[in-house]
């Protein structure tokens, strides 16, 4: 038995009725058109896995379509910013208070002094993390943050989706802003448009739901693979991101959500959301159409319908 009183065709049942439910929501959001390539997604398409901890994953929905993972990713440049330089280096280049603004604003970065960005997971945070991943060449960098992904998914074959990472790049001027204004303040060092280049990259990682209910289970997990029992996030770098992950995640609706979700979770425009139960499951959801606060409308239905009827939430 995966989950303490359902079965696994139980379990299916559910995700398939709660697939219905939020179907209807997809019509009334927006594509993340402001990436070209992203704008061209089936704004109907929504899909659900769920992995428990023996492994086990269940399905519904369109989850074989692959989607490039966007905000979702500042997650995992972070566990490796954290790896490779200690709590306090970290965290005197980006804070770890929400901001109630939207994921890609400037106006807090001038008016909070130092200038330093509130979080990680808003777009200035995760350009600052970026900075921060050690590796000889850019490629490395990559290469790095990559590897993770690939072991947490067990995919190997995970890859970078060249139209979107080349579709974002030539559209990226508002993040360009953010990386030359934090370099001008002290808090990035470096060459910005290789900083910027590693950032989109990373957003543009592509998988698809079961990989991310995949990964989501290990940090669910405390960070141990849940085959081999290897520790691949160590566990205070696990409790950091799933704390950003609740008060920050879900950009300037992280709060409402706490209240109508309770879960960790991590959403990217591309419509993805990563969503983690301690102790009990990972979960990745896709759908691309998305609310005003840039958040998979269907996709929060979906969480909504799922952690109200398996009592999910965390508080
Ligand atoms: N690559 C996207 C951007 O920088 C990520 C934003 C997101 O998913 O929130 O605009």
């Amino acid at each position: 038995m995966i989950f303490p009183e359902k079965t696994p065709h139980e379990i299916k049942a559910d995700l398939e009725e709660a697939l219905l439910r939020a179907q209807p929501y997809t019509q009334q959001g927006h594509l993340a058109d402001y990436i070209p390539v992203l704008g061209k997604s089936d704004p109907s398409m929504l899909g659900i896995s769920v992995t428990f901890l023996d492994g086990t994953t269940v399905s519904a929905g369109d989850t074989q379509v692959p989607f490039t993972m966007q905000s979702v990713s500042k997650i995992f440049s972070l566990i490796v910013a954290l790896q490779d330089r200690s709590f306090d280096y970290v965290f005197s280049r980006v804070g770890m208070e929400p901001t109630g603004d939207p994921f890609n604003s400037i106006v807090k970065l001038e008016t909070i002094k130092p200038h330093r960005p509130l979080n990680p997971m808003i777009n200035a945070g995760a350009i600052a993390v970026s900075s921060l991943v050690s590796g000889s060449t850019a490629d490395e960098r990559f290469e790095r943050i990559l590897d993770l992904l690939r072991r947490m998914s067990g995919r190997p074959d995970i890859q970078l989706n060249q139209a979107v990472y080349q579709s974002e790049l030539d559209t990226a001027d508002r993040n360009r802003a953010l990386a030359y204004f934090m370099r001008d303040s002290g808090i990035i060092e470096g060459d910005v448009e290789e900083i910027l280049d590693l950032y989109v990259r990373h957003c543009a990682i592509e998988l698809c739901s079961a990989d991310l209910s995949r990964i989501a289970a290990i940090l669910s997990n405390d960070g141990f693979d849940l085959f081999t029992g290897e520790q691949i996030v160590p566990l205070p770098i696990a409790r950091i991101v799933k704390t950003f992950m609740v008060t920050c995640g879900m950009y300037n609706a992280s709060g409402e959500y706490a209240i109508s979700v309770g879960v960790p979770s991590k959403s990217g425009v591309s419509g993805g959301i990563m969503a983690t139960v301690p102790h009990k499951m990972g979960i990745g959801v896709f759908g691309p159409s998305l609310d005003e606060k840039g958040n998979s409308i269907g996709g929060v239905k979906l969480l909504e319908e799922l952690s109200a009827r398996w009592n999910l939430s965390i508080f």
